[in-house]
């Protein structure tokens, strides 16, 4: 297939071959077409040259810049992307095989996140602490980190960009993304938009797998790294970090969320919403709640209904061509994302009972069947490691107790959903589970001005709302001792000649005052000098 994108690499705003020399090759999971044996692959020289290029941009043309022409930067490439967030999507779903729709979301959703950062650009205050029994006065400045550095997974590159660039620029800083080698396309795109808005060196976008990632977690001028993907690679950014310049680090990671579905809870609209979390970009979310407990008097009832709600899918012939518009689910990202979730389902054979799904679809393109398994063994892999793909577990539980105790029984911590019609009941579990976000009655999906993020091996940082913000950003505290200050600005000599002026002044006073006694004196003892 002929290029009809771009494929190089984004420095300086402008378009420039790798150095390296090295390119990688990307295939339609849908069909097996090839869609580029050409897209370069950034190597360290071409790393040295993005940050060279961004930190003159910080120190200049944008850190330098007046925070309301930030802003007004910013609304305008969110309207760029806003435009063009369609174009944009089909090089996504022609690498990655997402449906097109949901990958157009993801870049209307990143165009509001530029639009969202921008309104805050300008509103970056500090604080002044007041002089106290312990302490002067001081100001506490908010101020930009340097070069900032994003490194993205493939199930979203749209919104993985927006959510580490755009607050990043909001702050000052300048930006080199990194996407996922399996979806670069769209992001790469955005190069005459970003040159349309930005002075050079504001956003860098540098194609490339693990080792370019490895090359920008390890650069000692890059002063912060905000990563999503697996929690395998989140620890090895965070060494390379630690062994480089202690960059700061903020990792957005897998997860392996529960459902808590109680016995009072709305069956309908727990099995509607778990299929939507499953099914939405083939279930290659990493919010997806793949975890279901459920209580044991209603599991019969919740996975007919499941079952069925997967079926409409089908019927409306939603799943297939991720190009077509009427597509809500496409294939799995890569062969070997494909590979793993076809050995997950032997494990959920093994470990488990089959109820739904459970093999490929269909023989063209790298397409799963939504799958649901019971009462697989606790210890399985498939109940504690995350799959990536549309297969969910159930289990039964018959307390409140041990359904928080099964929910928390994991090394992750990114999200869950509660459904339950008890709005106490609701609350009261949410503070004992292990997760940064909680949907209840729904299933989790981040917002705009709302921070997203993990706990346990699921990361930290947060993503997303002024908390977002804050991570690209650094306090300097200015402490201020107050001293006397002459009314008026005046040299040293000035000063010297109104001492002497001072000491005359004195001096005649003292004199004026001596000779008064004297006379004083003189007067009380009769004329006579007594002193
Ligand atoms: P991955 O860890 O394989 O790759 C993620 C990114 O890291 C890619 O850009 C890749 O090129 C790069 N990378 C790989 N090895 C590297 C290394 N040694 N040094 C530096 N960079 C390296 O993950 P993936 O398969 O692309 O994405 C799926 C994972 O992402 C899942 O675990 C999913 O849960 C997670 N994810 C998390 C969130 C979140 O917000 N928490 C969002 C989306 C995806």
């Amino acid at each position: 297939m002929a290029s009809t994108f771009e494929t190089r690499i984004f420095i300086n705003n402008e378009y420039v071959e790798a150095k390296s020399k090295d390119v990688f090759t990307i295939h339609s999971p849908a069909d097996g077409t090839l869609i580029s044996d050409q897209v370069h692959s950034a190597g360290e020289q071409d790393i040295d040259a993005a940050v060279d290029a961004a930190q003159k941009a910080f120190k200049g043309s944008w850190g330098r810049q007046d925070p309301i022409e930030r802003a007004k930067a910013m609304f305008k490439f969110a309207d760029l992307i806003r435009e063009k967030a369609q174009d944009l999507a089909r090089l996504d779903t022609l690498a990655m095989g997402s449906a097109i729709s949901t990958q157009t979301m993801g870049y209307r959703i990143a165009a509001d996140l530029f639009t969202y950062y921008a309104g805050l650009a300008d509103k970056i205050h500090g604080e002044a602490i007041y002089p106290t029994s312990t302490g002067p006065y001081k100001i506490v400045q908010r101020e930009p980190i340097g070069v900032c550095a994003g490194i993205g997974a493939w199930n979203v590159s749209s919104i993985l960009f927006a959510w580490k660039v755009a607050p990043a620029l909001a702050a000052g800083n300048t930006s080199i993304f990194k996407p996922s080698e399996k979806a670069p396309l769209g992001v790469l795109a955005l190069g005459p938009m970003i040159k349309e808005c930005f002075p050079p060196g504001t956003i860098n976008i540098v194609n490339g797998a693990g080792k370019t990632g490895a090359l920008l977690a390890s650069h000692m001028q890059i002063r912060q790294i905000a990563f999503t993907g697996s929690t395998a690679t989140g620890r090895k950014i965070q060494e390379y970090a630690a062994k480089s310049n202690l960059k700061r680090v903020s990792l957005e990671l897998g997860g392996k969320s529960p459902s808590i579905i109680f016995e009072d809870a709305d069956v309908d609209l727990a099995a509607a919403k778990t299929a939507e979390s499953t099914l939405m970009n083939t279930g290659q979310i990493c919010a997806m709640a793949s975890r279901v407990y459920i209580h044991e008097t209603i599991a019969d009832d919740f996975i007919l209904r499941l079952k069925k709600a997967f079926d409409a899918v089908d019927q409306r012939n939603a799943i297939g061509d991720p190009l077509a518009e009427t597509t809500e689910v496409g294939p799995l990202a890569d062969q070997a994302q494909f590979d793993r979730v076809l050995s997950f389902l032997e494990i959920g054979k093994t470990d488990g009972e089959l109820v739904i799904g459970g093999a490929r679809r269909g023989q063209t393109g790298l397409f799963v069947q939504p799958t649901v398994f019971k009462n697989v063994a606790r210890d399985s892999r498939i109940a504690k490691e995350e799959v990536f793909g549309p297969v969910i577990t159930v289990q039964v539980f018959q307390t409140e107790e041990e359904a928080i105790k099964l929910a928390n029984d994991t090394v992750y911590g990114l999200s869950a959903c509660l459904y339950t019609k008890s709005i106490a009941r609701a609350l009261r579990v949410s503070r004992e589970i292990e997760t940064g976000s909680i949907a209840i009655n729904d299933w989790y999906f981040p917002s705009l001005g709302a921070p997203f993020g993990g706990v346990k091996q699921s990361g930290y940082g947060r993503e997303g709302g002024m908390e977002g913000l804050n991570d690209y950003l650094q306090t300097k505290t200015i402490q201020i001792k107050e001293v006397a200050v002459l009314p008026n600005k005046r040299s040293r000599a000035d000063c010297q000649r109104n001492q002497h002026q001072y000491y005359l002044v004195m001096k005649s006073i003292l004199r004026s005052t001596f000779d008064g006694n004297v006379r004083k004196r003189r007067a009380s003892v009769g004329g006579q000098l007594v002193s």
